[in-house]
């Protein structure tokens, strides 16, 4: 060994040292802050799926990849950090002796061919991605990038590791070829050669260069280290366990459906024991969110794609779910030192440390542990009420999010104690939920008008109990029996049932709302109360009945939710569809035939419910095809920009239709100007609270003579019964 490789090797031996002590601390750190959250024993289970979710995601880039060229790159990026790991590895060898190499691998040319092309693929992707941060960097846009609120520094500083690290690799492999000590072939490593072709005989420029890479890679984990809450380094490696433990390993879209029932302790909360003085009432401190929760603020890689999709960040709201994710992160890690030295509030507010305990506590960690999690500017609150209040709970955020961040649970879970304990939400909604409790649905409509939608029809509808028989119960919803556009919709998906023989029922006045509303707000007592109610209902109108049998048709995507996807967790299983999907299954069976096509051109809106939380992406449109066509098909349906999964929110789901919209552009505009944009005189819905909204945005805009709002079942009806 030469006097160079002693002093490579010493330099290198030491620098590694640091890092790899700064680690460890920082992951014992990490751990420490995700162990203080509360147990969560959901997510242990189903092994196998939840293995196999982790790999097709991280391995397969299955949401990256929905970003074509970002998705592409990224996953170049991410398999050159796995293969070039052994680069760096082998730069240890090198730093040691000019000719050094990997054991086994070293020397065989399949190898070096792998990370040559690797390497230079590598390279091409990192310049990809360094160039889409600085073409949308915030300061450029204006602020409408989704990097805005990001911190760019970090970002930059990832991706320039990333592409010294590669390009001293083809340097420290350029040299071995210059000094002939290089055991790949032309062929297999094609750039190494032509590098080695300008670079110097020069035996220690190996060792130099190697320790160039060792030095950047070690400096790269020291930053991190020092800096625990930088999750677009971080996410190399909590994606993996943050995606093996999402909530619904089996499903596509695992953090989307049914909501999270409210839990204490990892129990859900039964509201006829259920005690605030014992239990948690949804979360009013951060280490109250669930340790799942903690590690989803962990991850955040800072990309922004929820943010670019959120309904409320695009219309000018406070919200955006990546710097919500973001403050809730900062506090978590800010707050630690307090809560990991024993400190706390039980849940009547008094504090749990002692004196003594609290003593060595750093100050800052104090101070951040006196900051409300919800509130505003002048009380230092950590999230603000009108950020919480503006979402939608659309799930675009975690429909786009690649590390499945849950930000819909844990916006509710906020909710959920805001509501419950400090009686603190838009006034506005306190009528809807008066009358969830008393007349058991939103507009405060007398019960025994719920069966008024039927009148004048030209054949009778049949109710439970009048009938000896039915297969499917035609689950009406509040909208549709009290709502006069959605009654029309409820008045033409029964002709429609009617026409095509298909035997159903209604309930009438043994109907109640399905708590949705109640739910979303954060309201989960009322939502227990009218759930329990229908599903004792429910239960006893399909008695007899195995599961597959208990069917049940809904107009609205969120009572489709609600029972399909909720009345489970309180001992409810049905088999629920929408009435698009049931449409579409009539017409594909020859039981509806459209003979009139419907002219004028015709859009269609996915409600958020339907679409993105339940996947129902395909029916509708091939109704909405069969009628204008003339027959099945999605000819002459034209999209607009967002559709299906990125289908912008009409701005009336999380219980917003009963807020004032009072912060920037209304949401119901944003989507109309986009359907309006398209030239069609239709906008097919398939959600009552959609009808409202899109249909209040077109009447202001004053088009409501050119352009029409109406349901998918409204639409086909025209096309199957013209007069
Ligand atoms: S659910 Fe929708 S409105 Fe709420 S934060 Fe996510 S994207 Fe925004
Ligand atoms: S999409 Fe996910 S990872 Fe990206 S910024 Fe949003 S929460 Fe963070």
């Amino acid at each position: 060994m030469g006097s160079v490789q002693i002093v490579t090797t010493i330099l290198a031996a030491a620098i590694t040292a640091v890092a790899v002590w700064l680690a460890v601390r920082a992951v014992m750190q990490m751990v420490a802050v995700v162990r203080l959250g509360q147990p969560d024993p959901s997510r242990s289970t189903d092994v196998g799926a939840r293995t196999k979710v982790m790999l097709a995601e991280t391995a397969g880039h299955t949401r990256m990849l929905r970003w074509s060229v970002v998705g592409a790159a990224h996953w170049f990026v991410m398999v050159g950090f796995v293969v070039l790991s052994l680069l760096v590895l082998e730069a240890y060898f090198e730093v040691v002796s000019p000719t050094g190499g990997l054991p086994l691998v070293g020397g065989w040319a399949l190898y070096g061919l792998l990370t040559e092309a690797i390497g230079i693929l590598g390279t091409i992707s990192i310049l990809v991605l360094i160039g889409i941060r600085v073409r949308n960097r915030p300061t450029r846009t204006g602020g409408k990038s989704r990097f805005t609120g990001s911190t760019m520094w970090q970002g930059y500083f990832v991706e320039a590791v990333v592409l010294a690290v590669l390009v001293m690799g083809f340097v420290i492999r350029g040299f071995k070829v210059a000094t002939d000590h290089f055991a790949y072939p032309t062929w297999a490593t094609p750039l190494s050669h032509a590098v080695g072709a300008v670079l110097p005989d020069w035996e220690n420029g190996v060792s130099i260069a190697a320790l160039i890479k060792i030095s950047i890679s070690m400096t790269w984990v020291i930053v991190i280290a020092l800096n625990v809450t930088m999750g677009v380094a971080w996410h190399r490696f909590l994606a993996f366990p943050n995606i093996f433990f999402k909530r619904e390993p089996a499903e596509a879209n695992s953090g989307l459906g049914a909501l999270r029932p409210m839990t204490s302790q990892g129990k859900p909360l039964d509201f006829e024991e259920a005690d605030p003085e014992t239990d948690q009432f949804g979360v009013s401190q951060v280490e109250q969110f669930t340790w799942k929760g903690l590690l989803d603020f962990s991850t955040c890689t800072e990309c922004g794609r929820c943010q670019s999709q959120c309904p409320a960040w695009n219309t000018g709201k406070p919200l955006s779910p990546k710097l919500l994710i973001l403050s809730l992160r900062d506090h978590a890690y800010a707050k630690a030192p307090y809560l990991l030295a024993g400190g706390g509030k039980d849940l009547t507010g008094e504090e749990k440390a002692t004196a003594a305990q609290l003593a060595h506590v750093d100050v800052l960690a104090l101070a951040e542990a006196e900051k409300p999690l919800v509130g505003d500017a002048e009380s230092g609150g950590v999230i603000d009420p009108d950020v919480l209040w503006s979402c939608t709970t659309c799930g675009a955020c975690v429909e786009q999010c690649p590390v499945d961040i849950e930000h819909v649970d844990h916006i509710v879970d906020m909710r959920r104690y805001q509501v419950l304990i400090e009686s603190s939400f838009p006034s506005e909604a306190g009528v809807m939920l008066r009358n969830l409790e008393n007349k058991g649905n939103p507009w405060g409509a007398p019960p025994n008008t719920r069966e008024d939608w039927t009148k004048g029809l030209d054949f009778e509808v049949p109710r439970v109990g009048e009938v000896e028989d039915f297969e499917y119960l035609f689950w009406v919803g509040c909208a549709g029996a009290f709502e006069d556009r959605a009654k029309k919709t409820t008045r033409a998906v029964a002709t429609l049932l009617h026409e095509a023989g298909v035997s159903f029922a209604i309930l009438g006045e043994g109907e109640t709302c399905s708590g949705d509303p109640a739910r979303r707000i954060g309201n989960e007592f009322v939502f227990q109360m009218l759930a329990q109610q229908n599903v004792e209902t429910l239960n006893e109108v399909f008695e007899g009945r195995e599961p597959a049998k208990r069917k049940i048709v809904a107009t609205c995507p969120h009572c489709f939710n609600t029972l399909g996807n909720e009345y489970g967790q309180l001992g409810g299983e049905f088999e629920v569809v929408h009435h698009t999907q049931l449409l579409a299954h009539l017409v594909a069976g020859g039981k509806l035939t459209p003979v009139q096509p419907v002219d004028g051109g015709v859009t269609y809106h996915d409600p958020c419910y339907l679409g993105r939380h339940n996947r129902v992406f395909a029916p509708p449109r091939e109704v909405l095809g069969s009628a204008i066509g003339g027959g099945t098909g999605d000819a002459g349906l034209i999209e607009m920009p967002r559709n299906s999964e990125r289908s912008f929110c009409c701005g009336a789901g999380g219980a917003r239709m009963w807020m004032e919209e009072r912060i920037g552009k209304r949401i119901n505009v944003d989507r109309v100007e986009e359907a309006m944009s398209t030239g069609a005189k239709t906008v097919a819905v398939g959600c009552p609270f959609c009808s409202t909204m899109l249909n209040d945005g077109v009447n202001g805009k004053g088009a409501g003579e050119e352009v029409e709002v109406v349901d998918v079942a409204s639409v086909l009806l025209r096309s199957v019964r013209p007069e």
